[in-house]
């Protein structure tokens, strides 16, 4: 069994980057709740979040924030504690931090998880921002907390540019954040060598003519037909794939 912490930045008082009206913290926390359904197809994981809805609203800002979130996870014995931000600051692309001096082990989870991710986005036309696998002395930051006081292996997420025009636009879009998650997932699955449950049924969901998600497993469907239906939806379509 592999513990994974999934820490959607910022929060709270903690907006992180802005773009365009898009909140960082807000990506982060949609990212995260979708990356936490993939990982209900592995038996073999269970996660665990260092905020969500409801106590976003509620969190103190960093720093005490950031090390409540270390003190958290810590005391959960992880495998893996998985931050996921997006960047700003007039660039492009993704990349990802581990601590400097991470064991080998972080570093084959933070290389499974961007050549999954990677992959995805070449899709869009998207590539790395410089290169993809940075440890903490490099970019911006000058010392990430959660990769350096975190008591297991830790990787940071810097999901595309909040302020790059094209690629706010890919953060506002359900379908894309819903593929990155998976893909993200895919990434962590490898390193750890988890198995997916095959035996159930996937399905495609439409509401209204726009797709919802790809792959959607029978836990998360009743919570989307149940919000389309608040929404007024007038048709919702189950694809099984
Ligand atoms: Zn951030």
């Amino acid at each position: 069994m592999k513990t994974i912490i999934i820490d959607p930045g910022h929060g709270g008082p903690d907006s992180g980057a802005t773009g365009f009206g898009l909140r960082e913290a807000d990506v982060s926390l949609l990212l995260a709740e979708l990356v936490g359904d993939y990982f209900g197809k592995y038996p073999d994981a269970v996660v665990s979040f260092t905020r969500n809805r409801n106590t976003s609203s509620s969190y103190p800002g960093p720093p005490e924030g950031l090390y409540k979130r270390i003190k958290y996870a810590n005391s959960k014995n992880a495998d893996l504690f998985l931050s996921l931000h997006c960047n700003s600051g007039g660039g492009s692309g993704f990349e990802s931090y581990i601590a400097k001096g991470a064991p080998a082990k972080t570093q084959r989870i933070q290389k499974a998880i961007n050549e999954s991710v990677l992959g995805y986005l070449k899709g869009y036309r998207i590539g790395p921002h410089g290169n993809a696998a940075k440890n903490d002395t490099q970019g911006a930051h000058s010392r990430i907390a959660v990769l350096r006081d975190t008591r297991m292996s830790a990787v940071l997420l810097e999901c595309l540019f909040i302020d790059n025009p094209r690629e706010n636009k890919l953060l506002r879009d359900q379908r894309f954040l819903d593929g990155l998650a998976r893909v993200i997932v895919k990434g962590v699955a490898a390193a750890f060598g988890l198995k997916e449950k095959v035996d159930k049924p996937m399905y495609r969901v439409t509401v209204d003519g726009e797709v919802i998600y790809d792959t959607a497993y029978e836990e998360k469907i009743v919570g989307i037909v149940l919000e389309a239906t608040k929404k007024q939806a007038e048709v919702i379509l189950l694809k099984k794939l």
